[in-house]
């Protein structure tokens, strides 16, 4: 009803030529890198409450979980490699069609593909940052200080969350050894946003920049269920500018969209690429809303 059959595909390859394209990207378009989503079309949910950032400060056995099922969970982040999807984002930007990439996913898999503008929004899990005295080391680097303090510890998760949290048993949990900042003995952190943190505001506030010097903003994977990537969304409509949504399945964004594609983002983004390699097949987006002149 709202898909390629009423040339949604088209319009979309339409928008993207004209350039100035803000990417606004979600777990969904990493899921066919096999990274598990937290909802939508791969109909698994969360296997676990994900820690908040208070319980992670004020508990030593919230740690001890986190870092457990992290340490665990990382081979599986680590070990995962950019899809079709990713790569075409980095092509786009390669042939100059973006003003920037925001992204909610924390496994750095659009710049394993290629592409260099990209913001961050909720961190990364390839860095960790101390505590206390705020310095950023590699998360490689923590992985093998913790495989050193853990030589015999070798557990078989029976899940994995999208932020590389893997389901352990608790006596897994129970024996694993956390380690401290190497200079300054304070705690680790993954350099990532956890629940119940705030998105830095010089980051939020670069976004909103981005946003509002878009052309067009175009949600990839994302059901925006969460308000820090939705409110770029909202940010985008209230200035007129063109939204579309690619996203199996509905999302809180798509009454502010332009056009939606439900539809796997591989696919939909390979179609995507060879639309724009053919201009013959772009359908102009200016017929759908009035008053979108290239900003
Ligand atoms: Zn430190």
């Amino acid at each position: 009803m709202r898909d390629a059959r009423t040339g949604a595909a088209g319009v979309l390859a339409g928008l993207v030529a004209g350039g100035g394209v803000v990417i606004l990207s979600g777990a969904g378009l990493s899921t066919e890198s096999g990274i598990p989503d937290y909802r939508g079309q791969t109909g698994r949910s969360r296997r676990a409450e994900p820690v908040t950032y208070q319980a992670f400060t004020a508990s030593a056995a919230a740690r001890q979980r986190y870092w457990a099922r992290s340490h665990s969970g990382w081979r599986h982040i680590a070990r995962a490699t950019p899809n079709a999807g990713h790569r075409v984002v980095a092509e786009l930007e390669q042939r100059g069609l973006l003003a920037g990439i925001i992204t909610q996913n924390v496994d750095g898999l659009h710049q394993a593909a290629g592409a260099r503008q990209v913001t961050e929004l909720h961190g990364s899990l390839h860095r960790v940052v101390c505590l206390g005295c705020g310095r950023r080391a590699t998360r490689e680097r923590l992985g093998r200080r913790l495989c050193a303090a853990n030589p015999d510890w070798n557990a078989s998760p029976s899940g994995l969350n999208p932020d590389g949290d893997a389901v352990l048993a608790g006596p897994d949990v129970a024996r694993f050894q956390v380690v401290d900042c190497e200079d300054c003995g304070g705690l680790l952190k993954p350099d990532v946003v956890f629940f119940g943190e705030n998105v830095p505001p010089a980051r939020v506030q670069q976004c909103y920049q981005l946003t509002g010097g878009a052309r067009a903003l175009v949600v990839l994977g994302s059901s925006l269920t969460v308000m820090s990537g939705y409110r770029f969304v909202r940010h985008a409509a209230k200035l007129a500018i063109p939204v579309a949504i690619v996203n199996q399945g509905p999302t809180r964004g798509d009454a502010h969209a332009l056009l939606t594609l439900d539809a796997p983002l591989g696919r939909a983004l390979t179609a995507l690429a060879g639309a724009l390699a053919s201009p013959a097949s772009l359908t102009a987006p200016s017929g759908l809303r009035s008053g979108h002149t290239g900003r």
